[in-house]
């Protein structure tokens, strides 16, 4: 039954062409997440991964998956934040994307080192924001092992990006 709602969950995934701009199709958790059985199934299999003890998620739609994930195995949440939202900045890493640059920021007083860390987002693109936060686990001194994202877009490569990493993700197009 956990396989049939995982099943339906991803005929959720909406398709929204030219979104935010011309030329990217949009995939759209929305709907997953307003589905009672489909949000839970998909929370469940992200978090069915080997140890970890707090869950790093990436702003906006990994911190509602993430959050809920980390309430599920009673650990800690700690969220990447885009630029400018943090009142207290720990860290920052500034990546390139396919037009331009953008940036995730650590907060204050979050990971602790030697923490066990298990990242997770909606949807693995290019894999830029995915190193990035990498980056950040491994630079406070705690331990990425691994991650955890709903749907992966597999022509654009984006597991290269973050190689000999533990990166699951649930539905593959
Ligand atoms: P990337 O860094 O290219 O792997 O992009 C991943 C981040 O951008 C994730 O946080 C996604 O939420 C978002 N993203 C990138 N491409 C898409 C897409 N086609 N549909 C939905 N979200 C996307």
């Amino acid at each position: 039954e956990v396989d049939a709602d995982l099943g339906r969950a991803a005929g959720l995934v909406r398709e929204v062409p030219d979104f935010p701009e011309p030329g990217v199709l949009f995939r759209d958790i929305g709907p997953v997440l307003a589905d009672r059985e489909a949000f839970h199934s998909v929370v469940d299999a992200l978090g069915r991964v080997h140890a970890f003890d707090v869950v790093v998620g990436i702003e906006a739609r990994g911190f509602l998956l993430g959050a809920a994930v980390a309430h599920a195995h009673g650990t800690g949440f700690v969220g990447l934040r885009k630029p400018g939202k943090l009142p207290v900045v720990a860290d920052r890493v500034d990546y390139a994307l396919e037009y331009g640059t953008a940036a995730l920021e650590l907060p204050a007083d979050a990971l602790i080192a030697g923490q066990q860390v298990l990242v997770v987002d909606d949807v693995l693109a290019t894999g830029g924001t995915l190193a990035a936060a990498r980056q950040l686990v491994d630079k406070a001194g705690a331990e990425s092992v691994g991650a955890s994202l709903v749907l992966e877009l597999s022509q654009l490569g984006g597991r290269r990006t973050v190689p000999d990493w533990d990166v699951r993700t649930l539905f593959t197009v």
